[in-house]
């Protein structure tokens, strides 16, 4: 079996390999790096049989259309994950044309991939070729999940996996086939989760000291926005809630596959509570009276959380609540470095108080480590991180595992 790696490997973003094995061609992902820069896999050199996407982020799913211009690969996904996959894409290509003038792909490309879809459920399996494959919950965002391939060997890829329930998503402990390969994400592999329940106290402790004022919570749209939506619901903050963006169609599509999700009940008593941002004038009475604004973008690279911010920088009794990774050169990385919002069309001092809270949806480095180990592989594949040579190097010296970080164009063999 022959793993060929095109992106994703030592960096977050733009995740892409190629699993070959008894003349059948996989690519499983198929994302792009957004951020600091954009940036796109390598061409699949050859025809392919199938795609899968392990969960709608775009940096996994993100250039998933521009395959179809050229050809019909299978699209091997859960039914939440397409949906909500069509609803970044399609944004994906708005931005692109609204900032660039121009878009890898269009919606031509998109109705080319959905036409080729065949969605699957978990723990059931499907054939693709002359490979088996099967679909595990990985608890990461509705629908997500990990990639079993079963050829001449078989592999595991985790896909961006967690092994918490949180509000949104539940977590089961899942019993894995025997496997020759595992190739996991590493986006936390050196560091441990701060203790959830602590950090959501003192988010919710945050967000009552300025509920009479103005509080701006960017967020990613998918799974993010929903997890704190459900957060302030459990814990009886209903009041004076807006949500604004791409988040609001994000809910809907996740209420619609009730399955995918934890508590429907409760997502949707949220969702019936808040109320919807649409406009700029709605906007302005918000920054006027105040309230709690959950919003995209999760990192400020653009969307309503700009114009908050904007407006906002110098209010009373305001804060700014990131809840999300920050990669290095993003705005939000920024400003929380140095209280300086700064992108390509702006710069200026941001004079409220801004925290940070980890609700992060992957594992951290000791679960990882207890994933390695439970399923036992001869060969470990480390990519989707900053440090993933060290994590192989870790793996192989504390765990007497064989381990590799492969960089983009190279090819391993299991
Ligand atoms: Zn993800």
């Amino acid at each position: 079996m022959k793993l060929e790696f095109l992106g994703g490997c030592t960096e977050i973003g733009r995740e892409a390999f190629l699993v070959e094995s008894r003349d059948t061609r996989v690519m499983v992902e198929y994302g792009v790096k957004l951020h600091p820069k954009l940036e796109i896999p390598l061409l699949p050199p050859k025809k392919l049989h199938g795609l899968f996407v392990s969960h709608a982020h775009l940096d996994h799913s993100g250039m998933a259309p521009l395959l179809y211009k050229t050809q019909t690969p299978k699209l091997y996904t859960t039914p939440a994950t397409l949906d909500l996959m069509n609803l970044l894409l399609e944004d994906y290509i708005k931005v692109a044309r609204l900032t660039r003038g121009f878009s890898e792909y269009n919606m031509y490309d998109i109705k080319k991939m959905n036409k080729s879809s065949s969605t699957q459920e978990y723990n059931k399996p499907f054939k693709i070729g002359n490979m088996d494959a099967k679909l595990f919950n990985a608890s990461h965002i509705p629908g997500s999940a990990s990639i079993f391939l079963s050829g001449d060997k078989k592999i595991l890829y985790t896909g961006d996996i967690n092994m918490n329930s949180s509000y949104l998503v539940d977590y089961k402990r899942i019993k894995y086939p025997k496997i020759d390969c595992l190739i996991t994400e590493s986006t936390y592999s050196e560091k441990d989760h701060p203790d959830r329940k602590e950090e959501e106290k003192k988010f919710i402790k945050k967000v009552k000291e300025y509920s009479h004022g103005l509080v701006l919570v960017p967020t990613f749209a998918v799974g993010r926005a929903q997890e704190l939506l459900l957060m302030l619901y459990k814990n009886n903050i209903t009041e004076n809630i807006y949500l604004d963006g791409m988040a609001q169609k994000a809910s809907d599509i996740i209420l619609y596959h009730k399955n995918s999700i934890k508590d429907a009940k409760a997502l949707e008593g949220i969702l019936k509570k808040i109320k919807f941002v649409r406009t700029r004038s709605q906007r302005d009475k918000i920054l006027k009276n105040g309230g709690i604004v959950i919003t995209t973008s999760g990192m400020l690279n653009g969307g309503p959380i700009v114009y908050y911010l904007s407006k906002a920088r110098d209010k009373k009794d305001t804060c700014l609540l990131l809840t999300g990774f920050q990669v290095d050169g993003t705005p939000g990385s920024k400003v929380l470095k140095t209280g300086v919002f700064e992108s390509d069309e702006d710069k200026f001092k941001v004079n409220i108080e801004i925290k940070k809270f980890d609700f992060s949806g992957h594992a951290g480095k000791s679960e990882l480590l207890e994933l390695i180990k439970k399923t036992k592989p001869k060969k470990v594949v480390c990519v989707h991180g900053d440090n993933t040579r060290k994590f192989a190097r870790e793996i192989k010296e504390n765990l007497k595992i064989d381990a590799v970080a492969p960089k983009i164009g190279e090819n391993v063999e299991i």
